[in-house]
């Protein structure tokens, strides 16, 4: 088979891109908001409702981030065709020992970018002229999941490149770890807590950040930079103690209600 032209491929990175977004918002969104709608109705938080014309805007943003990561897609292709990164398509090459240890890596790796940069963001100059587009939504939905000026969409695309320029990865830690991106970065938008309670922040899971973690940061932008693990939250001193407090109250009785529905 021959190999795909420049222009072949950047419509094909497009379209995945764009349907990666699509798809992921769209069905958390269809998730929550309709199919479970009133089963999640005790686990909304703050109450939220998104603001007249969120949704557009939280889509136009996605929109214009799709083309940022698409670039970028296009760009990763090309160091993976001349060499210069290795994604390699063969399990064998380097076992599954490393398969294991470069997801990890991968995901741990990015949760670090993300925290660094998202913090350097919140610099009030860097807030107002690139960041406060993302936090324009107050209770944000999954569709704010890639709602970024295109200078705030670019310093995340960049991750990827950079990354891989110095760590080799299957194809297929490469696959999941963009899928476990789009998720969990739409589920971190849905307004309603889907991690239990009990185990997560602060139980044997409360490494992971829970939804209410990241719609905190939005309602109240005091902490809370952190995008898969609350690790460097806590190590930094920067957790926002206040949706701790907002959960143990609203969601241990939620939990209870389960348990006893
Ligand atoms: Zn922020
Ligand atoms: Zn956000």
């Amino acid at each position: 088979m021959q190999d795909p032209s420049l222009p072949q491929m950047a419509l094909t990175v497009l379209v995945t891109d764009f349907l990666r977004y699509a798809l992921a918002a769209g069905a958390v969104w269809l998730v929550v908001n309709v199919l479970l709608r009133r089963r999640l109705a005790g686990r909304r938080i703050l109450d939220a409702v998104p603001a007249p014309g969120q949704l557009r805007r939280e889509i136009a943003y996605s929109l214009s981030t799709v083309f940022v990561f698409a670039a970028n897609g296009l760009l990763l292709w090309l160091l993976i065709a001349n060499g210069t990164v290795e994604v390699y398509p063969d399990v064998d090459r380097r076992g599954w020992a490393w398969w294991w240890a470069s997801l990890v890596l991968i995901i741990v790796a990015h949760d670090a970018w993300f925290y660094w940069t998202h913090r350097a963001l919140h610099h009030r100059r860097w807030f107002r002229a690139v960041h406060g587009r993302h936090h324009a939504s107050l209770h944000p939905t999954p569709w704010a999941a890639y709602a970024f000026h295109p200078v705030e969409a670019l310093v995340q695309a960049v991750f990827l490149p950079l990354f891989l320029l110095a760590v080799p990865v299957h194809a297929g830690v490469l696959g999941i770890f963009l899928l476990h991106m789009i998720l969990r970065n739409a589920i971190g938008h849905c307004a309603h807590e889907l991690f239990p309670w009990r185990w997560t922040p602060r139980g044997w899971l409360g490494w992971i950040t829970p939804v209410s973690h990241h719609h905190f940061h939005h309602a109240r932008n005091r902490g809370n930079y952190g995008l898969y693990f609350t690790w460097w939250d806590r190590l930094c001193g920067t957790e926002d103690p206040e949706y701790l407090r907002y959960g143990d109250e609203r969601f241990a009785a939620a939990v209870r209600q389960e348990a006893t529905a």
